[in-house]
């Protein structure tokens, strides 16, 4: 008799799986960025209803919060941040707001890159390392953009997982760590295939200048050396001889990969080329994605458009 209840209440539980899975309403969470936007889309699906605060196309570093931008966020029942510097002003909003979720940042855990910051400009881009900063000389700092290698994807997921299981109800977890397992396999995937693509390429044309130092931790990750005329943020300003070495560079080393990126001012890069008579390759993805029909529109077709920008340049 015991043993009729319990199969058929055995017999009952697939069939509410499904209704369980579903919360009655998406839960609102706020990403600082398009790029960290697109990566909770993938874990959290239809469990989540996002809010960007820095779009697609737009320039994350020095951004100033507008009064609607903190109402997004105290709208929001948990919030995501890159950090490791690259988004300071997401920690600012949730102090100011006394955000009460939980507050994430998604590249923690990573084992960071440091990098020397010749630009010395007055802002806190990029956390300082090694005492204090002294006027405009040089300093070191930590690289933000560690979503440029998709080796680091898991780690980003799993905090991403970990913060939305914060805030969605308890029966939706097992779908959120499923889509998480899914997207991880497709990281992993691309990630194979960013390999293969560069690996074919001669170690010395895996040279490449683009606007500002976004891709530290791609290049240490796919064996390209990334050379720029701004420093680790984009508010930094290079000085004349800086430009004029990068121009040298590109004679010397016979530089035929230059890019723009998508959400820094073309001029400069613009301008190096046209110094160094070279041709510009292209635009590269950097700190944001496309907008819907643009062509890096998630953070996978990110890679696959840069990636496919790249070696078509390099092979030129
Ligand atoms: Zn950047």
């Amino acid at each position: 008799m015991h043993r009729r209840t319990l199969l058929a209440a055995a017999a009952l539980l697939p069939a509410l799986r499904p209704a369980a899975a579903q919360p009655a309403q998406p839960v609102p969470v706020v990403a600082s960025f398009s790029i960290l936007a697109d990566m909770l889309r993938e874990v959290g699906g239809g469990q989540v209803r996002i809010s960007t605060i820095v779009g697609p196309d737009r320039d994350a570093h020095g951004f100033s919060p507008r009064p609607g931008d903190l109402r997004t966020l105290q709208a929001g029942r948990a919030a995501f941040a890159n950090g490791l510097g690259f988004d300071p002003w997401m920690d600012r909003m949730v102090r100011s707001a006394n955000f009460q979720g939980p507050y994430v940042q998604a590249a923690q855990g990573v084992a960071t890159r440091t990098m020397v910051d010749t630009h010395g400009h007055g802002h806190g881009h990029g956390h300082s390392h090694g005492g204090q900063r002294q006027g405009g000389g040089p300093r070191t700092i930590t690289d933000p953009h560690a979503f440029q290698d998709l080796g680091l994807a898991p780690v980003y997921v799993r905090n991403i997982a970990a913060g939305l299981k914060r805030a969605v109800p308890a029966p939706a977890h097992a779908a959120l760590d499923a889509a998480a397992a899914d997207f991880l396999r497709r990281c992993a995937e691309t990630n194979a295939w960013v390999r293969a693509e560069l690996a074919a390429i001669p170690a010395e044309r895996r040279r490449v200048i683009t606007g500002h130092d976004a891709f530290g931790y791609f290049g240490a990750a796919y064996g390209v050396t990334f050379l720029a005329p701004q420093g680790v943020s984009t508010e930094s300003e290079p000085s004349a001889g800086e430009v004029a070495r990068l121009i040298r560079l590109i004679r010397e080393q016979n530089i035929r990969a230059v890019f723009m990126e998508n959400m820094t001012n073309p001029r400069l890069v613009e301008q190096i080329a046209r110094d160094a008579g070279v041709r510009v390759g292209g635009t590269l993805y950097a700190d944001a994605l496309s907008v819907p029909d643009g062509p890096a529109p998630t953070y996978l077709a990110m890679f696959r458009h840069n990636v496919g920008q790249l070696v078509a340049a390099m092979r030129a």
